[in-house]
Order: structure tokens, then sequence, then C-alpha cells
């Protein structure tokens, strides 16, 4: 009907913050959105409702265990399951809404529906088909399952269905030990959950610096959290309401059997394409269904683009988000580019889990010479005043150059520390820039400056 510069297939970080630029560079722009809001798994059943449970959840925690030892009385705080809920509802209307008023804003049309391209250049939305001179697929991910494992969302759940459970379980198996389990396997046990942990590896969030690895699960199973790692789950047989998840340990070779209120299935995500017409249109896709893209995330049919969760790449919505932005810009003529050596990863747990850059593993493996700069919180007044000197700030710098490889956050507000360190990479900086850098006193931030004086003479304060 309508005929555009750009349509956007997709509202999630990746969909709506190219929408917004190809808008913002005078493109006249559209966004298609199957859902009843805007904002895709991220604000709808992804990173802002896992946040505000974490956040809420973790008021939870400071008040039982921290409250009383700062000279604060409030015995026995209880949870109101509802509200907890209606909070989070909250959270992710507010957001979604947002992006609304941004569209609005923008004079982007938000084309509600369920988008296919019949052809390059056209955008089918129920009956009506649109003519784009560029189409943006930006649809992002499913969660994905097992075989043997039948979803109900309710007694069996992926992320989605885990936060927004009809009331905490008393028992809750999580298959896999990656970010999104242990993000929700934490916001369940501090309201009260025994929460069990079933991971195929030997090791938790795999990929990550091993030292982190080792303090992080040191950390959770503190926390309460159980572990079986090493553990293959076969199936999960759902009666009356209740889980039976059998696994095999792989190294014995020997059957398992747990039993759960709730079984989260946390094993990955997988890239969602259904419905575009991709076949037909013949558009190649990877070996793992990710749609294939260039440099300049064009795919094999001229005038259609993709990026995000559906392309390759971590499935992150700042990764998402940073591609939406080169796309446009490279659609409005300019150099749109993602620096893919430098996007932070964050595990929002408490304490936070952040990394950039390389491990200590891949450059020993790729035979990079190299410095560690270490620093502990316990020598941080700060984190000590406030009961997170748990952790460290890891920094990896070249032998010789001095130049800053990688940084691994395990501890108070990584998340938000990491970007001092992405900062300086993206500058191309030495751990002598950042150690030389003055740093407030007393802050978080400390602890990243004395890591990277532990890459030269040495921390003050260790
Ligand atoms: P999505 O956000 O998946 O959005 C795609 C949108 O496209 C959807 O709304 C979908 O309805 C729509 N769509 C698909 N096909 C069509 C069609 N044919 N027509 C119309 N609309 C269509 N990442 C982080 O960086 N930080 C976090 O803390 C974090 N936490 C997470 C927690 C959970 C529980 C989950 C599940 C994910 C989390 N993620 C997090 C990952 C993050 O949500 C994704 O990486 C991000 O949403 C990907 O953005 P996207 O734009 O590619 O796709």
């Amino acid at each position: 009907m309508a005929s555009y510069d750009v349509i956007v297939i997709g509202s999630g970080p990746g969909g709506y913050v190219s929408a917004i630029r190809c808008a913002q560079l005078g493109l006249k722009t559209a966004c298609v959105e199957g859902r009843d809001t805007l904002g895709g798994t991220c604000l709808n059943v992804g990173c802002i409702p896992s946040k505000a449970l974490l956040h809420a959840s973790h008021q939870l925690h400071e008040a039982q265990h921290n409250f009383a030892k700062m000279g604060l009385i409030a015995e026995d705080p209880k949870v109101d399951w509802a509200k907890m809920q209606g909070y989070k509802t909250e959270v992710i209307d507010g957001n979604t809404k947002g992006i609304e008023f941004l569209f609005k804003k923008n004079k982007i049309d938000w084309l509600k529906g369920w988008g296919s391209i019949p052809a390059a250049g056209q955008v089918k939305v129920g009956d009506d088909i649109h003519q784009a001179k560029h189409i943006i697929i930006a649809s992002g991910s499913e969660p994905s399952s097992l075989p043997g494992i039948e979803i109900d969302e309710k007694t069996v759940v992926t992320s989605t269905g885990a936060l927004a459970l009809d009331k905490i379980p008393s028992k809750m198996v999580v298959i896999g030990a990656g970010v999104i389990g242990l993000e929700l396997g934490s916001v369940y046990a501090r309201l009260g959950t025994e929460v069990e942990v079933i991971e195929f590896l030997d090791d938790i969030t795999p990929g990550m610096d091993g030292e982190v690895q080792k303090t992080f699960l040191r950390i959770l199973k503190k926390q309460g959290l159980k572990f079986t790692m090493g553990a293959a789950v076969q199936s999960v047989a759902v009666k009356k309401g209740k889980a039976t998840v059998s696994y095999v340990k792989r190294k014995k070779d020997t059957t398992h059997e747990l039993e759960a209120d709730v079984v989260l299935v946390a094993t990955g995500r997988r890239p969602y394409v259904d419905g575009l017409g991709l076949d037909a249109l013949g558009v190649t896709l990877t070996a793992r269904g990710q749609i294939q893209t260039d440099a300049h995330y064009a795919t094999s049919v001229p005038g259609i683009y993709a990026i995000g969760d559906a392309i390759t790449g971590p499935m992150l919505a700042h990764k998402a988000e940073d591609e939406g932005m080169a796309v446009a810009e490279i659609l409005a003529g300019q150099a749109g580019h993602v620096n893919y050596d430098v996007i932070p990863g964050v595990i929002y747990t408490h304490p936070e889990v952040a990394t950039v850059g390389q491990t200590e593993e891949q450059l020993k493996e790729a035979g990079r010479a190299y410095k560690a700069g270490k620093f502990s919180f316990m020598g941080n007044g700060r984190a000590k005043a406030n009961f997170a000197a748990d952790g460290f700030v890891k920094i990896l710098a070249d032998a010789t150059t001095d130049r800053i490889l990688g940084a691994h956050i395990i501890g108070p507000m990584a998340g938000d520390l990491i970007h001092e360190v992405c900062v300086a990479m993206e500058f191309g900086a030495a751990a002598e820039d950042l150690a030389r850098t003055c740093h407030a006193h007393p802050t978080y931030s400390e602890a990243v400056r004395e890591a990277a004086l532990a890459c030269g003479d040495g921390a003050i304060h260790s």
C-alpha cells in the first residue's frame, strides 16, 4: 500500500534502534511487529523483565542478609508474588510504551501484524503489500529446547514461562548453566526456591574466563544453588503437575532422576525466521539457521539486510542495537561499523559478571604473550563497606605493547565497570593509560585502576 525507503521487520533492540536511526538519517521508515507491544524479546520477555525480578529479589536478599549488620531492622520481610509480578509488568509497559513514543516522535509507521517478504522490495502485512527500497530483517530469536522435552510453559518452562510463574515453586531444576539459567535460577533461589542446575559441560558459563567461572560457581553455591555438572538430560516427564528430570552423568554413564515443581529449560536460543518466506526468496542461511550476511549486513538477496539475533554473533541486545545503527548508516550512505572485538557480555547476578575481549584461555591458545593484572575487591574500601567484596577485576594486556586485550570482572556493578575498559580498548589504550587515570575515591572503579596498575609495577592495595 504505502511506499518506504526502509521497512524493518521486528521491533526488538535491533529493529527499533535501526528504525529510529533510519528515520534520523532522513529515510522514510516503517517497522513491522507481530506482538501486541514493541520492544521484542528484550523488553517483553528478556532483558528488562529478568532485570526487574533480579532487582526485586536482590532487595529481599539484602533485607534478609545485610540490613541487620547495618543496624536496619526489617523483621521477616515477605514476598507478595502477585505484586512483584505487577511491578515487573509496569516496568515492561513503561519501556514498550517508550518505544511507541519514540516511533511517533521520529515519524516511524508501526505496521501491526506478522510480516513476510513476497519479493525483494515488498513486505506483506495482513492483506497489505508495502513497497520498500530496503528491507531489514530483525526477527530475533526464540528459546530452543532439547529432544525428549516438551515445553508447556507451566511446569516445563522456557525463560518466558519462568518470568511469569503462577507461584514461587518449592523446587526448580534449571537445565543449562548459561547466562539465562543462572540469572533466573538466582531470582528463584533468593525467593526461597530450592534450585538445582544441571549442566552438560564441566564448567558453568561456557567460553568465559576460567578463573571467573570458578569464582562464580563458588559464590553461587554459597548462595544456595546446587549444581550437577557433566550431566546429559535425557527426558522430562510431567505427572499431576510435578516433573521428573532424567539425566545421565557423562563420565560414569549412570542414570539419575530429580523431581521438581518447575523445570526451566535454558539451553540456548535459535534464530527466529519463520513465516518470512526466506526459502522462496533464496536467502542463504548458515548451518545453524542464522541468516547469512556480509560485512554490511546484506543477505544473499539484493535489497534485503539482516541484523541481531537472527544473524551470527552473540545473542545480545546491545550487539543487535549496534548492528541496527550500523546498517541504517550504511543505507544512508555513511560508514556504519561494529567492532566485534569490543562487545561486552554481562551476567546480572549478584555479584555481576562482566567480560570484554579475549580470555586468558584464548590468548594461550593463540600463543600470544600477555600479562594479567588482577585486583580483588577485598582491597576496595567501598566494596568492603557495602558487603560486596567477593570477586575481582582482571585486565589482560599485551606483554610487549601493554595494549589492553581483555577484561574480566566478577564483583559489584561489574556490568557498569566493564565500560571503562571498553572505551579504553576502542581507543587502543595501554593498561598504563588506565593506571595513570585518576579515579575517584571511594568507588568500585578504583578496582579497575588497581588491576591496570597490577599489569605494571603493582597494585597499591593488595
Ligand atoms: P528480538 O528482541 O527477539 O525481537 C524480534 C522481534 O521481531 C520480536 O518482537 C518478534 O515478535 C518480531 N518478529 C519476528 N518475526 C516477525 C515477523 N515476521 N513479522 C513481524 N514481527 C516479527 N541480552 C542482553 O544484552 N542483556 C540481557 O540482560 C539479556 N537478558 C535476557 C534475558 C532473557 C530471559 C532472554 C530471553 C534474553 C536476554 N537477552 C539479553 C538477549 C536479548 O533479549 C536479545 O539478544 C535481543 O532481544 C535480540 O534483539 P533482536 O532485535 O535481534 O530480536
